[in-house]
C-alpha cells in the first residue's frame, strides 16, 4: 500500500467536491482551519472504536441519527436539545427492552456537506449549480447563492464547536440523568400512543431507580446513571475541510480526523480508487461505509482490506441502505462475503435512503411503513445468516416536522406542506422516531 498523508487523497479521483472559483481564498480558509483547535480528541475516537467492537460482537446496539443536513438557518439550542432528547428517549426504550447498552452517535455538530445526484438543478427553465450543503454554498436559488465559498467552512466549524459544546454539557451536566427520563418527552407528542408507552417505560425505570436508591445506589454516586456518552459523526465529504482538521495524536503518533468521532463514506463516493476512501484509510477514527445496491461483495471485501487491513474490531461499520423491497435480495450476499472473509464489522441499517419517493404534491418524502419494513428485513436477514443486527442509522429530528408520511399521528401527503423544513432529505419527526425505537426494541427482544 502506498504511503498515506492527510493530502494523499488529492492524487485520487474525487467526486462530489465543489470547485472553488478563488483558489487563494480556499488556501487561506483551510490554513486557518488547520490552526484551530480540534473538535474531538483522539482518545474519544478510540473509546468509540471500543464501544463499536462490542456492537460487532452483539453486546451493544448502535443508535446513529440526526439531520440529513445541518444548516446555518436552523442553528438553535432548542433544535440541538430536541434531537438530543429524542435520541436519549430512543436509547432508553432500546436499553430497557433489550438489556443491551446503546452507543449513541449523532449526525450532528458537523453534518453539513451533501453529495448530489445531479450537478445542476433546474426550476422554471433556470439551471443553476446544485446546493451542496451549508459549508459549501447557499440553498437560495440564485446564481450568487450557489457559488462555493470557502468562508462557509469557517462558519461550519464554529457552529459545530458550539453544537458539540452544548451536547457535551447535556450529556454530562445533568440533562441526561436517568431521573429526568419523564422530562424528555415533548409536549406535542402527547397524542401519540407511543408517548403513553414511553411514559410506562419511564415509570418502570423510575421504580427501578427508587429501588436502587433505597439500596444505597444513587445517580449522585454512579456516573452511568447521571451522565451519558454521546458521540458525533458526519459524512466525510468535503475533503479540504476534513484534511484541515486531521491531526497527529501526540500519544500514539497516529492521524485522527478531529472534526468528529465517527466519519463515513457516502454511497456515491465509495467507489474503487476514490479520493474519499484514500483519505479515510489513513485516519484512526472508526469509520462507516454506506452500502447501496450497486456495491458488489468482492469490491466491498477489497475496500475492507484497504480501510481495515489490521481487522481492528469496531473500526468498520457497514451502513446498508437498499430500500424495503431490495434489502432481502442484496444484503445476504454482502453478509456472507464479509463473514467468510472474517472481517469484524458492525452491521447497521439505514432505512431512509433507499425509500425516498416523490409525493404527488412534489415533496420528496419517505413512507414510514417502508422504513419499518426495511428494518424488519434487516433483522430477518441477520437472523437467518447468524450475524448481529448491530445498529440503526436514521435521519431524524426532535422537531414536530411533517416530512415522512405515516406514523401513529399520521402525516398525510396533503400535510407534508405544513412543516416541511429539511434542507435536504425528509426526516422522521420525534413521534415517528420513538415509534421506530419501539419496533427496534421488539426486534431486539425476539
Ligand atoms: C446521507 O446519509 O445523507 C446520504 C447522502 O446517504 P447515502 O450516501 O447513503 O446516499
Ligand atoms: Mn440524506
Amino acid at each position: 500500500m502506498p504511503t498515506w498523508a492527510p493530502h494523499s487523497w488529492t492524487n485520487a479521483e474525487a467526486r462530489q467536491l465543489p470547485i472553488y472559483p478563488d483558489a487563494a481564498a480556499l488556501t487561506d480558509a483551510t490554513k486557518r482551519l488547520a490552526s484551530f483547535p480540534p473538535l474531538v480528541f483522539a482518545g474519544e475516537a478510540r473509546n468509540l472504536t471500543a464501544d463499536l467492537a462490542k456492537v460487532a460482537e452483539g453486546k451493544a446496539f448502535l443508535l446513529q441519527g440526526g439531520d440529513c443536513a445541518e444548516s446555518f438557518a436552523e442553528f438553535h439550542p432548542n433544535n440541538i436539545r430536541d434531537t438530543f432528547r429524542v435520541i436519549l428517549q430512543m436509547a432508553v426504550v432500546l436499553t430497557f427492552a433489550s438489556k443491551l447498552p446503546v452507543v449513541k452517535v449523532g449526525r450532528m455538530a458537523g453534518q453539513f456537506a451533501k453529495p448530489r445526484s445531479a450537478n445542476t438543478e433546474t426550476i422554471d427553465g433556470v439551471e443553476l449549480p446544485s446546493y451542496r450543503g451549508d459549508n459549501v454554498n447557499d440553498i437560495g436559488f440564485t446564481p450568487e447563492s450557489r457559488v462555493p465559498d470557502p468562508e462557509r467552512m469557517i462558519r461550519a466549524y464554529a457552529q459545530s464547536a458550539a453544537t458539540l459544546n452544548l451536547l457535551r454539557a447535556f450529556a454530562q451536566g445533568g440533562y441526561a440523568n436517568l431521573h429526568q427520563v419523564h422530562r424528555w418527552t415533548h409536549d406535542f407528542m402527547g397524542r401519540s400512543p407511543w408517548a403513553t408507552k414511553y411514559a410506562e417505560t419511564a415509570d418502570r425505570i423510575g421504580e427501578a431507580l427508587d429501588f436502587m436508591e433505597a439500596c444505597g445506589i444513587s445517580p449522585d454516586t454512579v456516573p452511568q446513571l447521571s451522565q451519558t456518552t454521546f458521540y458525533t459523526s458526519h459524512e466525510a465529504l468535503l475533503l479540504p475541510f476534513e484534511e484541515a482538521l486531521t491531526r497527529q495524536d501526540s500519544l500514539t503518533g497516529d492521524w485522527y480526523d478531529t472534526s468528529a468521532h465517527f466519519l463515513w463514506i457516502g454511497d456515491r463516493t465509495r467507489f474503487e480508487g476514490s479520493a474519499h476512501v484514500e483519505f479515510l484509510r489513513g485516519i484512526g477514527n472508526p469509520i462507516g461505509v454506506k452500502c447501496g445496491p450497486s456495491l458488489d461483495p468482492d469490491a466491498l471485501l477489497r475496500m475492507l482490506d484497504t480501510l481495515n487491513p489490521q481487522r481492528v474490531p469496531g473500526r468498520m461499520t457497514l451502513i446498508t441502505r437498499y430500500g424495503y423491497d431490495q434489502i432481502e435480495t442484496h444484503l445476504p450476499k454482502l453478509v456472507r462475503a464479509v463473514t467468510r472473509a472474517g472481517h469484524p464489522v458492525v452491521w447497521s441499517c439505514d432505512p431512509m435512503h433507499g425509500n425516498t419517493v416523490k409525493a404527488t404534491s412534489g415533496y420528496k418524502t419517505r413512507p414510514f411503513d417502508r422504513i419499518l419494513s426495511e428494518v424488519r428485513g434487516f433483522f430477518a436477514v441477520h437472523r437467518a445468516e447468524g450475524t448481529h443486527a448491530g445498529g440503526i442509522h436514521a435521519e431524524m429530528t426532535g422537531q414536530n416536522v411533517t416530512e415522512c408520511t405515516g406514523g401513529a399521528i399520521d402525516v398525510t401527503e396533503q400535510s407534508l406542506a405544513d412543516r416541511y423544513h429539511t434542507h435536504c432529505d425528509p426526516r422522521l419527526n420525534a413521534g415517528q422516531s420513538l415509534e421506530l425505537a419501539f419496533l427496534l426494541a421488539e426486534m431486539l427482544n425476539t
